[in-house]
């Protein structure tokens, strides 16, 4: 991140520099090309001063052969060059070159201006590399003209001889934005170290605002995951002692047997017990498969489209005999409804309820079973009119082994799951859970599946 952070201040820095560098030679170059402009002017009017020129400028007036290059030689013009140009474009006089051997200058473009405008200026590339040559020419009022001119570094030299200290400006520009990028880092990366340290405590705050829904998320995500681990530890810890106890019992039961203490009559009854209590383990296993399978992510076939009557009236088929032996009259009615899901899982589900609208019953009482479809839902329907549950407990019945009658349940082979179980199948398909309960009268709960438009289900009469 550090390295991160530098690399891109350093980039932002070059770009900078680069920009700034070549702005300022932009601006500066203009400015410097105005600067000769004007000096060339100066130049040529103080020329025009001069008394040698005033000497030579009368004289030109009756023969351009009076002009006397040896005395215009005398003046002082510095770097300048001066050239004098007659209205034909034949040079008459040039400081540098000597008059004769240079060509007509009638085509130079500060020339042709100047014959038109009076004066006239331009810029061309010298014959030395990296030069400029400024000129710049005033028609005098005898119709010749008088070009100055002088060479400067083009914008290319310009650039190439700063080029050293943009260099070394952009090095400790570099340094500095390497420190600088080290303190911002820090100052950035310290206080998520220190917060990342202190998740757990609830009172540290968020070092800066921009951080507040990070923490917030982060915070909710480590309190969900102790949690997750919490009910990970309760579970194990409930499921050891749930499988104790009957191995306890069949482990007593045996003992009487190996010790010779069980007589003819009660070894039907030990058995029987031995029996139930196997039972128990087994279906206490077989929940804590299912839950772990479910925990773990695993939601089965997902896709399978299911008649909900049909596996409904399948499941009170296999508990008929449960019922009956209990005392309890089961029907199951409605209609086809087609719902998507894992076949085992719903029957798993509809199965628990019938279940524990079986066991916590009275002799005599009935367990119904209906389907119907309700607002584009398929709501299966549970009612039993046994013995109800608390309004307070109804929300904790769906918690992993909490039951409102211990005894009663362990009696009639409850596992204190079987709720938890419908909870989880549910959400895995979507559906929502209902319940309505009032002690002493009854138990309705209701499952509303998302239903979906089957061709392949037929309505069963
Ligand atoms: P269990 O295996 O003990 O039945 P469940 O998770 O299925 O576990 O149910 C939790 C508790 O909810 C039960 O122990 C029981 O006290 C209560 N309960 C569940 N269904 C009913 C019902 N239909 N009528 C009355 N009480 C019920």
């Amino acid at each position: 991140m550090e390295q991160k952070i530098n690399i891109r201040l350093s980039f932002i820095a070059l770009l900078a520099v680069v920009f700034v560098t070549a702005a300022n030679l932009l601006v500066f170059y203009n400015l410097f090309r105005t600067q000769i402009t004007n000096d060339l002017k100066m130049n040529a009017r103080m020329l025009m001063e001069t008394e040698v020129f005033q000497r030579e400028y009368d004289s030109l007036g009756n023969d351009p052969e009076m002009l006397s290059s040896s005395t215009l030689n005398k003046l002082e013009t510095g770097d300048v060059r001066l050239t004098w140009i007659a209205e034909d474009g034949t040079v008459l006089f040039d400081n540098d070159a000597g008059a004769s051997g240079l060509a007509n200058h009638l085509d130079r473009p500060e020339i042709q201006e100047a014959m038109t405008n009076g004066e006239g200026e331009s810029i061309r590339s010298s014959q030395t590399l990296g030069m400029d040559t400024y000129y710049y020419a005033l028609r005098l009022e005898n119709g010749t003209v008088l070009r100055v001119s002088t060479q400067a570094h083009a914008i290319a030299g310009v650039f190439f001889r700063s080029l050293p200290i943009v260099a070394v400006v952009a090095l400790l520009i570099f340094g500095i934005c390497i420190v600088l990028g080290h303190a911002l880092s820090r100052q950035i990366i310290q206080p998520i170290e220190k917060m990342a340290e202190e998740i757990d405590k609830p009172t540290s705050e968020p070092p800066y605002k921009e951080l507040e829904p990070f923490a917030a998320k982060i915070r909710t995500q480590h309190e969900n995951l102790l949690e997750a681990v919490k009910t990970r530890q309760d579970f194990t810890a409930n499921v050891s002692h749930e499988l104790k106890t009957p191995l306890t019992a069949i482990s007593g039961y045996a003992e009487l047997i190996e010790n010779g203490l069980a007589d003819p009559e009660s070894e039907k009854h030990i058995a029987q017990q031995i029996r139930a209590n196997s039972d128990r383990l087994l279906q206490l296993i077989n929940d804590t498969i299912q839950l772990s399978r479910l925990d773990h992510g695993e939601t089965g076939n997902n896709n399978e489209e299911i008649d909900l009557y049909k596996a409904a009236s399948e499941c009170c088929r296999n508990l008929k005999v449960s019922a009956e032996r209990n005392n309890i009259l089961l029907t199951c009615d409605g209609r086809s409804a087609a719902i998507r899901g894992d076949e085992e899982q719903i029957k798993e589900l509809i199965e628990n309820l019938v279940q524990n609208g079986i066991r916590y019953n009275n002799a005599g009482g009935y367990v119904r079973v209906s389907v119907r479809h309700e607002d584009g839902h398929a709501v299966l329907s549970v009612r039993d009119n046994g013995i109800g549950i608390a309004k307070e407990k109804q929300s904790r019945v769906f918690e992993r082994f909490y039951r409102v009658d211990k005894s009663r349940s362990r009696d009639s082979g409850g596992t204190g799951l079987g709720l938890a179980l419908v909870k989880h199948i549910a959400e895995i398909h979507n559906a929502d859970i209902e319940m309505e309960s009032t002690p002493g009268v009854g138990t309705v709960i209701s499952v509303h599946f998302p239903e979906i438009s089957s061709v392949s289900i037929q309505s069963v009469s």
